[in-house]
């Protein structure tokens, strides 16, 4: 099997093993039918792979090779170890996706883009998914930018990528971990529990909680937020603008960037 098959395979396994989680130990109650927004997430996913094969090809994974054959970026200077290079690059990749989450949070042009993911009513495996076809192109460039500028073995850039798609789902499903083990996991990783108030209603708690792999940087960088005001289970998902189903058909969050510039939820002050 190629790699690239390898990672299709684990990824669609996590994608059933949360969905199948979820129906029996799930955390938070639902408002929408999970059929349609199932349904709606993953014809927004078919639509952003069409959109990054036309666009790019194999992209990032294609950019390291390119980088590598080339002798461009900071990797092929140095001579590492490649496990070591390996867990360089995933941190430093994690740390700029983090990065880039804020900045699509604070910058309103962007953040019409990103309202499309924080526009899920509910949150489970399939909201890991649901991003705006340009959003994902535009961070597909700002990842291959990255790529070029390290020059990581292209081993690194697949299996991070692979864990980012893989925690991406664990992270926004519907399940509930013991307590003890959720706070063991948070120190390391981001939980679901942890990634579910940044999807709040509540301005405050949506402006925290940026992580998509390691929790390390919202620690360290002053945005984490351990809880929620409500108790889990009676967090509101969502934004304040959507909030029918019949304002989330799939038309229409592909037209929602053109069409509403909600930008109080921007960091900005004054924004309100
Ligand atoms: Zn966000
Ligand atoms: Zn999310």
């Amino acid at each position: 099997m190629e790699i690239e098959q390898i990672r299709f395979v684990v990824f669609l396994g996590i994608f059933l093993l949360m969905l199948i989680l979820e129906s029996f130990i799930q955390r938070h109650p639902t408002v929408d039918s999970k059929k349609t927004r199932l349904t709606i997430n993953l014809a927004l996913t078919g639509i952003d792979i069409l959109a990054v094969r036309l666009v790019f090809g194999a992209a990032a994974v294609a950019a390291a090779k390119f980088a590598g054959e080339n002798g461009w970026g900071l990797f092929n200077y140095l001579d590492w170890p490649e496990w070591i290079e390996i867990i360089a690059v995933i941190i430093f990749l994690d740390l700029m996706i983090y990065i880039q989450h804020i900045l699509v949070h604070v910058i309103p042009f962007f953040w019409q883009f990103h309202v499309v993911h924080h526009s899920d009513l509910d949150l489970d495996v399939s909201s890991g998914l649901r991003f705006h076809p340009i959003e994902i192109l535009g961070s597909m460039l700002f990842k291959m930018g990255l790529v070029f500028a390290l020059g990581p073995s292209t081993l690194a850039v697949v299996i991070f990528e692979g864990i980012l798609n893989g925690m991406a789902l664990f992270s926004h499903s519907n399940i509930i971990l013991p307590e003890k083990l959720d706070r063991i996991l948070r120190f390391v990783v981001v939980t679901p529990d942890m990634h579910r108030i940044h999807h709040s209603i509540e301005k405050m708690e949506t402006n925290a909680n940026f992580g998509f792999n390691l929790s390390i940087w919202d620690r360290f960088l002053g945005t984490y937020i351990q809880e929620a005001k409500k108790e889990q289970p009676e967090i509101i998902l969502g934004v304040d603008q959507f909030r029918t189903s019949e304002e989330l058909s799939l038309k229409n969050l592909l037209l929602m960037p053109f069409k509403a510039i909600p930008k109080n939820y921007s960091l900005f002050p004054g924004n309100d």
